[in-house]
């Protein structure tokens, strides 16, 4: 039976990479798949990793229809024998909907990759949608650490080097020098405590923290 599943996890969990992985695997079988991605950071119309890995893949922008899209394809003779949907935080609830339909409808593999919750800790709508319509939600567990060594579950975004808890949901691609908004995984207990590693590395510096007398 074909699938809808869904891998998700933080930022720098490795999902990039495994979405490579499968497409490797599945490709040395003879299969042919369909790579859609979503403002990668390497680019309109790529798929990258943190690694270095980087293939072709089809731009889903806003209003793209994934199931007319593989219909359209498909009908002209083309050949799909699955389907990965990299960075689908960013997708529509309705382009999920559609994907759904193309397991159903075109009895594809769909294999879909995000990250589950924004810096907020709200969950992205693409991704909501995925855990309401998933046969499978596969949580990876590459170990993304926060800086204390827990387990990093959470996504901190930091501008000028303070991590905030509001602003816009999506703000596109890596940040390099010049952007001043930075992004880093924490684990629950220091997200909640908004406590980066740079905050902490100046909290443990500080002698605000020494001990103090009460007079
Ligand atoms: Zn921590």
């Amino acid at each position: 039976m074909p699938e809808l599943v869904f891998f998700s996890g933080t930022m720098d969990c490795g999902k990039s990479t495994l979405a490579l992985q499968i497409e490797h695997n599945r490709s040395a079988r003879g299969l042919q798949g369909m790579i859609f991605t979503r403002d990668d950071r390497a680019g309109v119309g790529k798929l990258s990793s943190r690694l270095g890995l980087v293939t072709d893949a089809v731009e889903a922008a806003e209003g793209f229809d994934f199931y007319a899209y593989l219909v359209g394809h498909l009908s002209k003779g083309g050949r799909c024998d699955y389907v990965i949907a990299d960075e689908a935080q960013f997708l529509s609830p309705e382009q999920i909907d559609q994907l759904a339909r193309v397991v159903d409808d075109l009895e594809l593999d769909v294999f879909a990759f995000g990250i589950t919750t924004d810096f907020r800790s709200k969950l992205f709508p693409g991704s909501q949608r995925l855990v309401e319509l998933a046969d499978r939600v596969e949580v990876l567990q590459v170990e993304a650490l926060c800086w204390c060594g827990a387990r990093a579950t959470h996504n901190a975004r930091t501008v000028g080097g303070e991590m905030v808890v509001e602003g816009a949901q999506v703000v596109v691609g890596d940040v390099d020098a010049g952007d001043e908004i930075g992004y880093e995984v924490l684990c629950r207990r220091h997200h909640r405590r908004r406590m980066t590693a740079a905050t902490a590395r100046a909290a443990a510096l500080s002698p605000d923290v020494l001990p103090v007398t009460p007079m």
